[in-house]
């Protein structure tokens, strides 16, 4: 009979956890759970069954004999989270052991993922002092459940009840942010440090989820007015983030109980979190639409421009994937997918078998013969400039309850996107001079020593080039500073179009100097790269109001192994070089040597 009950109840769970609507499934797998427990307890006993009841929100009290273990306090901290509209299954401590084992393992996935997204709430929030997500408390409030801090006194799990201090507010109706910025009291009266930490700002959210407080996040600081509006968009995105994954996951747990699957849907989640490329979010959105939602065909499709017109299909598998992989097409042609970028929406649409109905372009080819699409917009910090679309060939295939799953998915990829993006411009900032746009002294000696090693390698000759304007001080003094900018950008222009993208490497090395790698190239045809650069330089007009002036430049070269076989010698030898241009006329190229 027990056996019975637990396969009703796994498959209820499962159908819960797939898909359809699990609020309907996952009452009859709970009643199922518990009636295959208290069959097992009676079994064990031989005792009758005592006709326990399943209890809403509130938990069983257990016989208090011993310490709980850490088991049962990981498993009222599930309560917890999930109090408020969730039945509880009683007598949790006699779960099976393999429930616990995989109690344990969510938990333990939820932290990660929760310190995950403190240390990229710090990036994103720099100058906090501690960053904090807070949880539902066993009884009431919130408690402390992962934090990062730079100091030494905050409180281990601390509970902070809804009338203690300015993070209690947070779980109060209505309250939608704490943003403090002049806090005089000490900071044991946020009753979460135990010593005064000289905070006196404080930012916090709730996390919502459909609706009901599930928590907090915070960040505090020991400058005054350290936050902004911004901090709170900030946590408000990462709470919500935070708040459907825990959230999720343990419905998912509670419901199904599933482990495997469990530990996917977690995953998933929590990879967002890790630092990605736009790349890796892409191939992973789309496993993770693959997983969760049931369709013949998963597609990304992303917006070529900011606000462009064209669109183009990055990834899909599924039915005709070859066809499809990288179709480009214009929004202007209203196909369904269009709407998403312009309007927005979520298109869940059901088609006729004929005629066919355009998806992206007015002439595409009708792929397949699909019955229903659903497309939802991946919001990012930079707009709407992708799109996700699953469909099946089966006719009304998608629910409210997949539009919303496709809807959370959109989601955390949108907020990987946007710190993706962040990420890849500070990087960017960071490589590059600010000024010309051309790579930086420390990007050049990073890159010169792989081309070392690569020439090495090959046994290929590689050449340098010093480059540094003539009497360039004077055009600062005799039109100004912006001009000068202006000339040093146009002849930094000028160098990169004479090399080869890709293969040759060149920098802004210092104020008006230049350096130039180029790969597997002899004294002869560096000589004559040199040239056509220096006589280019020396052929363009510049203008200053209405002067009109002319620059000319000085070069100096050395050869990779000829002049010297290490790197850092090479570079040497060609600022001899460059000396020696200077010294003799200035407008010339000087080989070492
Ligand atoms: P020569 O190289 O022929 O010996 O003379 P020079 O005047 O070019 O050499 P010097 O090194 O004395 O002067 C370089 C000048 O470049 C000094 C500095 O003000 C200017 N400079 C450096 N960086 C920038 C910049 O980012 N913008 C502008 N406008 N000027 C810069
Ligand atoms: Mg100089
Ligand atoms: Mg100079």
């Amino acid at each position: 009979m027990n056996g019975v009950w637990l396969f009703l109840a796994g498959l209820f769970g499962g159908i819960a956890f797939l898909g359809g609507n699990w609020r309907f499934a996952a009452v009859p797998a709970a009643a199922c759970l518990l009636l295959a427990w208290t069959g097992r307890k009676s079994e064990a006993q031989g005792r009758k069954s005592s006709g326990s009841t399943t209890r809403k929100t509130t938990v069983v009290p257990q016989p208090s004999i011993q310490e709980p273990s850490t088991e049962e306090r990981r498993q009222d901290t599930t309560r917890a989270f999930l109090k408020g509209d969730v039945s509880v299954v009683g007598n949790e401590a006699q779960a099976r052991e393999a429930r616990k084992l995989a109690l344990r393992e969510l938990e333990d996935n939820i932290d990660g993922a929760l310190f995950d997204g403190l240390a990229l709430l710090k990036q994103a929030v720099p100058g906090g002092h501690t960053y904090g997500v807070l949880f539902p408390g066993k009884s009431e409030g919130l408690y402390l459940r992962a934090w990062l801090t730079d100091g030494g006194s905050v409180i281990s799990g601390a509970t902070i009840h809804s009338n203690q201090g300015l993070v209690g507010q947070l779980n109060k109706d209505g309250v939608r942010r704490v943003l403090e910025g002049d806090i005089v009291a000490d900071s044991t009266q946020l009753h979460y440090y135990s010593g005064q930490d000289g905070i006196k700002s404080l930012a916090g959210v709730p996390i919502l989820v459909k609706g009901v407080r599930r928590g907090a996040v915070i960040v505090d600081s020991v400058k005054q007015n350290a936050f902004d509006a911004q901090t709170i968009e900030k946590l408000d995105s990462l709470a919500n983030l935070l708040g459907h994954l825990a959230y999720h996951a343990y419905m998912a747990f509670e419901h199904a109980y599933h482990k495997e699957q469990l530990a996917a849907l977690t995953n998933y989640q929590r990879k967002f979190l890790e630092n990605m490329s736009v790349e890796n979010i892409v191939v992973h959105v789309q496993n993770y639409m693959a997983e969760c939602l049931e369709g013949d065909r998963f597609l990304v499709v992303e917006r070529m421009s900011r606000n462009g017109d064209e669109a183009r299909i990055v990834s899909c598998i599924g039915q005709d994937e070859k066809e499809l992989q990288g179709y480009s097409f214009s929004l202007s042609d209203k196909g369904l997918v269009s709407l998403v970028f312009e309007k927005e929406q979520i298109v869940n649409r059901v088609f006729p078998p004929s005629p066919h109905v355009p998806r992206y372009a007015a002439k595409e080819k009708a792929y397949g013969r699909m019955a229903s699409l659903l497309a939802v917009a991946v919001p990012t910090d930079q707009g709407v400039d992708m799109a996700l679309v699953v469909e099946s060939v089966r006719p009304r295939r998608f629910s409210e309850h997949h539009q919303n799953m496709l809807s959370t998915i959109a989601r955390a990829a949108g907020f990987a996107m946007s710190r993706a993006r962040l990420y890849q411009e500070k990087e960017q900032l960071a490589s590059k001079d600010g000024l010309t746009g051309v790579e930086n002294h420390r990007t050049f000696q990073e890159r010169f020593l792989n081309e070392i090693l690569r020439a090495q390698r090959y046994d290929h000759q590689l050449a340098v080039m010093m480059m540094d304007i003539d009497f360039f001080k004077k055009v600062n003094d005799n039109y100004g500073h912006p001009v000068g900018d202006l000339v040093l950008k146009e002849v930094a222009r000028i160098i990169s179009q004479n090399i080869r993208a890709g293969t040759d490497l060149m920098a802004r090395y210092g104020g008006e100097e230049f350096v130039c790698m180029l790969a597997d190239t002899d004294r002869a045809k560096a000589g004559e790269t040199a040239e056509r650069i220096r006589e280019s330089i020396a052929a363009k007009v510049f203008e200053a109001g209405s002067v009109r002036f002319q620059v000319t430049m000085s070069i100096g070269g050395a050869i990779y192994p000829v002049d010297s076989r290490h790197g850092q010698e090479v570079l040497e030898k060609a600022d001899k070089a460059l000396y020696r241009a200077k010294e003799t006329g200035r407008n010339r190229l000087v080989f070492y040597n």
